[in-house]
């Protein structure tokens, strides 16, 4: 039989968009899954939210996606929303760790998963899974990077003056970052090699109350007007970029980086663009790099099997206890950047193109 070529586009067409609403309707059939992330102030997040989307649709779900801008109420009301809409799965990573317990408890009732994405939450049994990094190791490694930091840099004086800096304390990572950290320092700090001159120590003193950069900046230049009339600092711990770009601003205004008075050296965590072109000019001295396409990966391939009746892969039943039970987990490996590895991982690794780092 001879088909006309109109013919033969016609059916093909006809074959495409009927797969496609095939595939459509084998999407919609999976349900959707509501993810709920803290804030667009950091362009992490918005890197988590949209590589979840992404993964999440071709596995053949619908997404509901929701920033809250830091405020824990308005995280609260996009759960509620979500759950009342039916979602079959809740991916949360909460501003704060402990305010959601009775909203998660109405998902458990309604059979919802409930996903901690990264930020552990505390004080519920209504969370079926954790998958995070192993934080306690982006602690040890922050500062192995702080001490290589100080020996290249300030290797002919000692002690090196430091001060520490912690996460947000309702966020159950920050003091993992910190105990990771001080597992390092400690010694160091009994041996004399570190003094810490404001004498500020403990989760509870140098904390910073939702991860905000201007609060770190506004205590680094305290610290520095009342400790260092006449010593120099040599270093700072910084658990996350936004702090590190405050810190690093506050050194910058009493002229540290210019002349003889050398920069001290400052960690991070995250590998924002910022901070990056900040190690690539030689102020900020490293990050860590936590790559947010592998935490989606498998954050959805866990709610895919535990949503299809196959067994999610988890590595870790130890760590993670918040409160009410251990949580299982799923932790990926981080990897501390500075300025001899940034090409290698963040742009052959794809993360980033060169140009967004010009
Ligand atoms: C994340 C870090 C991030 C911090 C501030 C933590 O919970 O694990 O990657 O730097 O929040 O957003």
């Amino acid at each position: 039989m001879k088909v006309s070529r109109r013919a033969l586009l016609a059916l093909t067409g006809a074959a495409t968009a009927s797969s496609m609403f095939g595939f459509r309707a084998m999407a919609a059939s999976k349900g959707t899954i509501g993810i709920a992330m803290p804030t667009k102030s950091s362009a992490r997040w918005i890197a988590d939210g949209d590589n979840m989307v992404k993964q999440f649709e071709a596995a053949g779900y619908a997404t509901d996606l929701q920033y809250a801008e830091n405020d824990i109420p308005n995280q609260l009301a996009q759960i509620e929303n979500m759950i009342t809409k039916g979602v079959k799965a809740l991916i949360i990573a909460a501003i704060d760790g402990t305010t959601l317990s009775n909203a998660l408890d109405n998902a458990a009732a309604a059979g919802i998963k409930v996903i901690a994405y990264d930020r552990l939450i505390r004080d519920t049994g209504s969370v079926d899974f954790y998958t995070t990094f192993d934080n306690f190791k982006v602690g040890v490694q922050q500062a192995n990077s702080l001490v290589a930091g100080l020996k290249e840099r300030f290797g002919d004086v000692k002690p090196w003056n430091v001060e520490l800096f912690g996460g947000s304390p309702d966020d159950n990572n920050a003091g993992f970052f910190y105990n990771g950290a001080m597992s390092v320092l400690q010694p160091m700090i009994d041996s004399k090699d570190i003094v810490i001159p404001s004498g500020q120590m403990g989760m509870d003193v140098v904390g910073t109350l939702r991860w905000d950069g201007a609060v770190a900046q506004a205590r680094m230049d305290n610290l520095l007007s009342s400790n260092y009339a006449d010593k120099k600092l040599n270093g700072a711990l910084s658990p996350y970029d936004g702090l590190s770009i405050g810190i690093l601003s506050s050194c910058k205004g009493v002229g540290y980086g210019s002349g003889d008075l050398k920069m001290p050296i400052v960690t991070g965590q995250d590998c924002e663009i910022p901070s990056i072109k900040s190690i690539i000019a030689g102020e900020q001295y490293s990050s860590i790099f936590k790559d947010t396409r592998n935490l989606a990966k498998v954050t959805v391939a866990l709610v895919d099997a535990a949503l299809s009746g196959g067994t999610p892969e988890i590595n870790d039943t130890t760590t993670y206890n918040n409160g009410v039970k251990v949580v299982p987990s799923y932790l990926l490996e981080s990897e501390p950047v500075d300025v001899t590895n940034y090409e290698a991982i963040l742009v052959t690794g794809g993360y980033y193109t060169a140009d967004q780092l010009k």
